[in-house]
């Protein structure tokens, strides 16, 4: 069986930069507390990698009464730069620079006066961090129809979550270039999804089989899932390689490895291996 892996699959590089960032601070700061505010990436490897160099996971800023916080590659909500201040924490901020534009233009466009359309999932942290960053009336949303809550004289503004797929993004500006006078839009979705998304259907086009990679918790990975599954039915998601199950692979001449932008490069390359030793 002949294994094809996307060029750009897995660790993308805002969580690299964020992994590096949190081994420098364990480097230097060697004694003091370092905590992580939330699961540095989506990855439970590296987490538990980081757990046993002595990074602890917490959920809220309350937990951490001293030393430093890691804000992870997501963001976090404003108001935590604050908080971390007013403890006297030190703060090492991780988050991607591609969510720092989302922040800024949900800034902007609030201050501008406009109605911001953050065109995401509510639930996941980025949008909460982005969310965060408006001064006024806001939503967060991924359904065209959601626009017609908002009365149709408004100034709209709309960005995106990074990791969506850009066709969500554009029915989105379309719907509301139909019903609103003055539309803003700023495409925020990263070149690291869009180019992972792009390889993983350009891959499963030509495979008979698809196995993808990542954290349970991992939008990013859920939508490649979504991607490769719409073209090639025969597409499962993993997040170890012992949840493989070989029936998968029955009459398969050609499969498709590609992983989400938290898995590193080896784990791609082990779960190949482990595909090939068990073939
Ligand atoms: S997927 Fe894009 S936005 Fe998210 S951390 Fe990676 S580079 Fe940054």
């Amino acid at each position: 069986m002949k294994i094809i892996v996307p060029k750009n699959a897995g660790v993308c590089w805002g969580v690299e930069r964020a992994i590096d960032m949190a081994h420098q601070t364990v480097h230097e700061q060697s004694r003091h507390k370092i905590v992580s505010l939330g699961p540095l990436v989506h990855n439970p490897e590296v987490v538990e990698d980081f757990q046993h160099k002595g990074v602890e996971v917490i959920s809220d800023l309350k937990e951490a009464e001293e030393g430093t916080v890691v804000f992870r590659s997501h963001g976090v909500p404003l108001p935590y730069y604050e908080e971390a201040k007013v403890k006297g924490l030190e703060v090492v901020d991780a988050t991607c620079p591609f969510v720092k534009k989302s922040q800024n233009y949900a800034r902007r466009f609030s201050r501008q006066g406009y109605f911001v359309v953050i065109v995401g999932d509510e639930k996941h942290p980025e949008m909460k961090s982005v969310r965060s960053f408006t001064s006024g009336p806001h939503m967060v949303t991924m359904e065209p129809k959601d626009l017609e809550k908002l009365s149709s004289d408004q100034k709209v503004g709309l960005i995106a979550q990074t990791t969506i797929p850009l066709s969500v993004f554009q029915a989105m500006v379309e719907a509301a270039q139909k019903r609103f006078p003055e539309v803003k839009t700023h495409d925020t979705i990263c070149d690291a999804t869009k180019v992972r998304q792009e390889e993983a259907a350009e891959t499963a086009r030509q495979v008979d089989c698809m196995v993808i990679i990542g954290g349970k918790e991992s939008s990013n990975t859920k939508k490649l899932t979504k991607i490769c599954k719409e073209i090639q039915p025969k597409s499962h998601e993993i997040e170890h390689e012992r949840e493989i199950d070989f029936s998968w692979f029955e009459g398969v001449e050609v499969l498709g490895v590609t992983a989400g932008a938290s898995t590193p490069v080896p784990v791609i390359q082990r779960v190949c291996d482990y595909i090939i030793a068990h073939c």
